[in-house]
């Protein structure tokens, strides 16, 4: 475990400061992709059949994009599950904030590519009666906390590079947009995610700092445009963060990032950032091996060390207009939150600008005031000289 957990710990923003434990059982749940159209239902699935995509092998073909009613579902299910505090469980939805323009980049001759922001809707022939207000009502409830994922999920500049050619990947990319999928990325690695580029030279694989720093601007305006707030929050495109990534944040305002799984306590890094590992992967969608009991071994091995319970699960568990992911997803989690609030009576619900605000007060606020959560400090400068309880 230490072994993955120092993996993380190579990039130098990913050195700890100080790192932090709690005196209850915390839970955030985390999850990627919210917005981001994949394949456009029944029409664009057979559409892309049509063109001799052979569709179907994974469950990644069946990403589309959340329905109003799935969003509706899955606040249902949140709401049905209070902590010791009264609160109801929080899904941290990490937004890709645009979409490709597809209409505009086919007229256009996949000459340049064209975004249309989520704020303005989706693009071309999506459509999603209601999405948007499925999302306000779950954000006002408290059910939802958005995040920020990107503008693009993938690496754009590879996108260009690609549609300038006129090879095989330029045909795939091309009979994906005039089917309006962006991409469907098992099948074309090669797009990268959005600050990483995966065929570039080694140390030439992610954006410079003023090409991240400038898309992360512009995402972070799409946010605000979208949501009226300020991101407080950021999980990379495919985890693909470095030093850069975490500067250029910091910049922005941006105060915790989201990592890939492993086990590793929340910890300060060198730009002022929260850096937390997600510690469960709650997958069932996308694992074939997915297993109730070995997501509550893990839930067992973070409390007995202090550390959150931070669950992923990607939007694609909660999907259902082409293939019903969402019920057994949600029977799932039904299962599993409903375990951990019986046998920990304490426990509470929290996302990431609440666990911000208890390693920096030790208190974060709910609904029934300011909350204490007694926090462990550990410098790393000075490694085995625990601070102490804090609260
Ligand atoms: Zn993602």
């Amino acid at each position: 475990m230490l072994r993955v957990a120092h993996r993380f710990w190579r990039s130098p923003s990913l050195m700890p400061i100080r790192s932090f434990c709690f005196d209850r059982p915390l839970v955030l749940l985390q999850s990627d992709d919210w917005g981001r159209a994949g394949v456009r239902d029944r029409e664009g699935f057979e559409q892309l059949r049509s063109a001799g995509i052979d569709l179907g092998q994974r469950p990644y073909d069946f990403y589309t994009l959340e329905t109003a009613d799935d969003v509706a579902a899955v606040a249902d299910l949140l709401k049905r599950h209070r902590d010791s505090a009264g609160r109801s469980a929080c899904l941290e939805m990490n937004f890709v904030l645009a979409n490709v323009d597809f209409q505009e980049c086919v007229a256009d001759d996949f000459r340049r590519i064209h975004l249309r922001p989520l704020s303005d809707g989706l693009p071309g022939r999506w459509s999603r009666p209601g999405l948007f207000e499925s999302y306000a009502a779950g954000m006002h409830d408290g059910h939802f906390y958005p995040a920020l994922h990107g503008s693009t999920h993938f690496c754009k500049r590879v996108a260009e590079c690609v549609l300038a050619q006129q090879d095989d990947r330029a045909q795939l990319l091309r009979t994906l947009w005039k089917a309006e999928t962006a991409y469907i990325y098992w099948r074309m690695p090669w797009i990268g995610y959005e600050y990483w580029n995966p065929e570039a030279r080694r140390n030439e694989r992610f954006l410079s700092l003023r090409c991240q720093d400038q898309v992360i601007n512009e995402a972070v305006t799409l946010f605000k445009t979208l949501f009226r707030t300020s991101p407080l929050s950021a999980c990379a495109p495919g985890y693909r963060a470095n030093d850069d990534t975490h500067r250029a944040w910091a910049r922005n305002g941006i105060r915790v990032a989201q990592n890939g799984p492993g086990i590793a306590p929340p910890r300060i890094d060198r730009h002022g950032i929260l850096q937390v590992t997600r510690t469960i992967d709650f997958e069932p969608a996308t694992n074939s091996c997915f297993s109730l009991e070995h997501c509550f071994r893990a839930a067992e091995e973070c409390f007995s060390r202090g550390i959150p319970a931070v669950i992923s699960m990607h939007a694609v568990n909660f999907h259902s207009s082409l293939k019903d992911f969402r019920s057994r997803t949600l029977r799932l989690l039904n299962g599993f939150l409903s375990v951990l609030e019986k046998k920990y009576p304490d426990l509470l619900y929290v996302h990431d600008a609440d666990l911000w605000q208890i390693v920096n007060t030790g208190t974060y606020e709910n609904s029934q005031g300011a909350l204490r959560v007694g926090v462990k400090q550990q410098g790393y400068g000075n490694r085995g000289s625990a601070i102490g309880w804090g609260a």
